[in-house]
């Protein structure tokens, strides 16, 4: 049904207005019974499908290169995930089943985050169905994460000089430590993350600005806790990009949060953190960050309300709407 749909829509002329990075293999990997399901990937890639999207819509990205990890993780870390040698200290920290297909899937999802953030540096918007591993550090993993994607893909294009400025706005329940840790000294990024402060990480690493919740906090605490600081630290900080990290797991009914959070909440949190950045030319990469509702489809809900709320930021910016038009033709 969706395949005849996106057809019908692509016959009509009609185009979603930004790109998607996705990959066959993202859901793919054998986690086993884990929290962590990959199988959203495949769901929210076949949800944008069903919105009338088709093959011109998706990039495929690839594989990180050793060079790109370098860039935020250390040699002996990267040598000792490619050889396998992690210890079980390490592997406990990580909380994830290692193999080499682990391994494929981060190093694939870096790249993808790459490959977005490219993408919304040429066309102001791109949507990674994938990404937002904020607590991989330099020299270890944890939390899920193995390599900080986010972080790769910010210092790359730094390099390339691309970017003068990033910012990260990281809403996804958990605190960015990795993020807050590898970007400490470096005044270029700006990160900000709003999260729950009673749950992992137990030590809260400091951003350029912390928004700490508590569990129980609705969307009404959650929402006057973020809405100031938009368009506020965009203006301030001028960033030539933003990487928006829009976890789904800040949801009340999301196995890891203590937070009273609806989706309609989460909605108008995208709305808040998008619209501003689109009004301002500010190109913005979006990445998925975590979601662990016991019903996955409300984690997928969750994430195609952010893709929807991207498409309506798009759209109500006139330079945008032009250039979608152009497109269009
Ligand atoms: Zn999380």
């Amino acid at each position: 049904m969706a395949d005849i749909l996106g057809s019908l829509l692509s016959f009509l002329g009609w185009k979603l207005p930004f790109k998607f990075i996705f990959s066959n293999e993202y859901w793919m990997v054998e986690l086993g019974r884990h929290v962590f399901a990959v199988k959203k990937y495949r769901l929210l890639f076949e949800r944008i499908v069903g919105l009338g999207a088709g093959p011109q819509d998706f990039i495929t990205p690839q594989p990180a290169t050793d060079e790109d990890l370098l860039l935020v993780h250390t040699p002996k870390y990267v040598k000792k995930i490619k050889s396998g040698t992690l210890s079980s200290l390490e592997l406990q920290a990580l909380e994830l089943p290692f193999s080499s297909e682990v391994v494929r899937f981060f190093t694939l999802m870096t790249g993808g985050t790459i490959a977005t953030v490219e993408e919304a540096l040429k066309n102001r918007l791109a949507f990674h169905i994938g990404g937002g591993f904020h607590h991989a550090f330099p020299d270890h993993g944890e939390g899920f994460c193995l390599f900080n994607d986010v972080a790769v893909a910010v210092e790359k294009v730094k390099k390339e000089g691309k970017i003068n400025r990033a910012m990260i706005v990281d809403a996804d329940l958990h605190q960015g430590n990795g993020t807050a840790f590898f970007f400490r000294d470096r005044d270029y990024v700006f990160t900000f993350s709003i999260h729950q402060m009673d749950i992992y990480p137990s030590e809260k690493l400091e951003s350029n600005v912390d928004v700490g919740l508590w569990s129980g906090d609705d969307d009404a605490a959650y929402l006057s806790a973020l809405k100031p600081y938009f368009p506020k630290i965009y203006q301030e900080f001028e960033p030539d990009l933003v990487v928006y990290i829009a976890g789904a797991d800040p949801f009340r009914n999301d196995m890891l949060s203590g937070l009273d959070v609806s989706k309609e909440g989460l909605k108008k949190r995208d709305q808040i953190i998008l619209d501003s950045a689109l009004k301002l030319g500010i190109p913005v990469a979006i990445v998925l960050g975590g979601g662990y509702a016991p019903e996955i489809e409300d984690t997928v809900d969750i994430h195609l309300n952010t893709v929807k709320a991207a498409a309506r930021a798009w759209k109500k910016n006139p330079q945008a709407l032009v250039t979608s038009l152009i497109q269009s033709r």
